[in-house]
């Protein structure tokens, strides 16, 4: 296997190989902005946290807590709901993803990340920003670092929201024999068109399965969409499935 390149190299987003060397699109705005972070060091909260909720990207707000004023430190203060209001909604999802100190103060019982680490407003981005081959380059060059980075902390629950993500997360650690059983039910499938066009299809109608990290960690995944599109039925379902998932794993939400 060719050797990744994707540590070391600072606060630039560039993934590949020494051969083939891949620069997201989205870098030169990230010096320009002058991240105070790598893409490697971009997890919210504490890195250790048995939950891991993985959305699309970061989005600039406009406000003193954009990601890229944050370096590794600030990253990794713990998440409370007014750290962004991204995360205001898994407020009434579950009382499992959040814990109180004594003094009452809440905070996150999870770590975030993101699939590509670069912020725009959306994403993708409007087509003055970025072409759809560009945005498409970004995901393939952000990818590795969130690859990498549930590899070296192994989460015991990923939540994933939005399709996109869900979908990238599952052709990366889908196992053998879910691979094989796709090849199976459809003869005329090769390997690279599960990759292409059949992860979609697979996961169609399932709301989770299990990734297989580091080929002996069987992690649980959640699907969910984006919690902005979400109502508080959608979002209490998805926390009775979270604490389902985690009753199943035997994960206590200890003080
Ligand atoms: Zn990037």
């Amino acid at each position: 296997m060719k050797k990744k390149i994707i540590n070391g190299l600072g606060k630039y987003c560039t993934a590949g190989t020494k051969e083939k060397p891949l620069v997201c699109p989205l870098n030169g705005q990230r010096q320009q902005n002058n991240y105070q972070h790598t893409p490697m060091q971009y997890i919210e909260g504490d890195p250790k946290s048995a939950i891991w909720i993985v959305g699309l990207n970061p989005k600039f707000n406009n406000n003193n807590n954009d990601l890229h004023f944050r370096n590794s430190q600030s990253l990794k203060n713990p998440l409370t709901p007014n750290t962004h209001p991204y995360f205001k909604p898994f407020l009434r999802v579950s009382g499992e993803l959040w814990k109180k100190d004594i003094n009452g103060i809440l905070s996150a019982n999870f770590a975030h990340t993101d699939l590509v680490c670069c912020a725009t407003e959306k994403f993708p981005p409007p087509p003055s920003l970025l072409t759809k081959p560009e945005a498409e380059l970004v995901i393939e060059n952000c990818k590795p670092y969130l690859i990498a980075k549930l590899k070296q902390n192994i989460p015991k629950l990923i939540i994933g929201a939005g399709k996109r993500t869900c979908i990238e997360l599952v052709k990366t650690f889908m196992s053998e024999k879910d691979k094989t059983g796709i090849l199976l039910q459809n003869k005329n499938i090769t390997n690279s068109h599960i990759e292409k066009y059949h992860i979609e299809k697979y996961i169609e109608g399932m709301t989770q399965t299990t990734l297989l990290i580091d080929e002996k960690f069987e992690v649980p995944i959640i699907f969910s969409v984006h919690l902005s599109q979400s109502n508080y039925w959608s979002d209490r379902r998805l926390g009775r499935e979270i604490e389902q998932v985690l009753g199943e794993i035997n994960y206590q939400n200890l003080p």
